[in-house]
């Protein structure tokens, strides 16, 4: 196998786009799909002070490399959600990033903010894992760039992620979440930033290549609370696909993206009000994660503590009546 650009040995082959490339020549090529996802949506320029959320794997660390190397001015967030050596482990690789290469990164704790830890709001809660820390996170990029100053969030998203969330929509014919499925979804509030996914156009496994060509050093490990998650039942699925047909995944995102999206746009008329305890945009009185907080809260400190036998209890509660 032979480069396109130079001829040279080909270390990648990139079956979707019938090509072949050297360590060099990939590089390139994926550094010009950032760039083309933030011309095309018009992400953020290199005036604008862009937050980078990152998890500590590889594609948000990827993603952060290419926005330094490009000149962007980026601050790296951390949600510190409190699972196990999962978090103790990924926050390092972020700060050892960091520091590496001399940029800011802010730190944030789900257990200070929130009152708990994801593992003890999935104990209160008896909810999987996944919907506390999903709220928590989109919850906390948002308030967290607004304190900051920043008008925009990138996240790590890659196109595997974007075609099983897509997926995943369609299977259930989520109509308020097909909408939402963009690259770039724009501020429609003064208190909610832009959020934007510069890494839609590259695959996992390009992620990947890019992080082990650059030498970053990410964790390997999956969340310990990922384990039989639909997503990864939906990513498993589009897997099979795109070997039996290369770029299935791809024409499935873009197709949606260029041409039905639209379809499922529709006039939103809801108030858009400020949480009465954060002062953070909500439909309602108090915002989703005011509410779990409260409801966290509530139980760890009340009389009975709630849960599966023999869940761990919160600190300082008091012994079940
Ligand atoms: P995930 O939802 O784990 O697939 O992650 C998708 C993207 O969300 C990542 O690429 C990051 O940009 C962001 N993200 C996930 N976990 C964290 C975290 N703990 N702190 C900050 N950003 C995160
Ligand atoms: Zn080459
Ligand atoms: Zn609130």
């Amino acid at each position: 196998m032979k480069c396109r650009k130079c001829g040279g040995a080909a270390a990648l082959e990139l079956r979707r786009h019938n090509a072949a490339f050297c360590s060099p020549h990939f590089l390139e090529f994926f550094r010009k799909q950032v760039r083309e996802a933030i011309r095309k949506h018009r992400m953020f320029t290199t005036d604008e002070p862009v937050m980078v959320a990152v998890s500590g794997g590889k594609d948000s660390l990827a993603l952060w490399d290419v926005l330094i190397e490009d000149g962007y001015r980026t601050t790296g967030l951390y949600l510190d959600l409190g699972i196990f050596d999962y978090s103790v482990e990924s926050k390092a690789k972020c700060e050892a990033f960091a520091q590496a290469r001399g940029v800011p990164l802010i730190i944030s704790r789900v257990e200070e903010e929130m009152g708990a830890p994801v593992p003890i709001i999935k104990q209160v809660t008896r909810r999987p894992a996944c919907s506390g820390c999903g709220l928590s996170k989109r919850y906390l990029m948002n308030r967290t760039a607004l304190e900051h100053g920043f008008p925009v969030v990138a996240t790590g998203h890659n196109l595997d992620d974007e075609a099983a969330t897509l997926f995943g929509s369609v299977m259930h014919w989520q109509m308020d979440a097909l909408p939402r499925q963009s690259p770039a979804l724009a501020s429609t509030h003064p208190k909610l930033v832009r959020r934007v996914k510069p890494l839609y156009r590259l695959s996992e496994r390009e992620t990947a290549a890019f992080a082990f060509m650059r030498k970053i050093d990410y964790i390997v490990d999956e969340c310990p609370f990922a384990k039989g998650a639909t997503s990864i039942a939906h990513k498993e699925t589009l897997n099979l696909m795109e070997e039996a047909s290369p770029g299935a995944k791809h024409n499935f995102l873009f197709g949606f993206l260029d041409k039905a999206r639209v379809a499922f746009e529709r006039v939103d008329n809801v108030e858009l009000k400020e949480c009465t305890r954060c002062g953070q945009v909500t439909t309602g009185e108090l915002c989703a994660f005011c509410k779990l907080s409260e409801h966290v809260r509530g139980a760890m400190t009340g009389p009975v503590t709630r849960g599966a036998p023999g869940a761990p209890r919160a600190p300082h509660a008091p012994d079940p009546a």
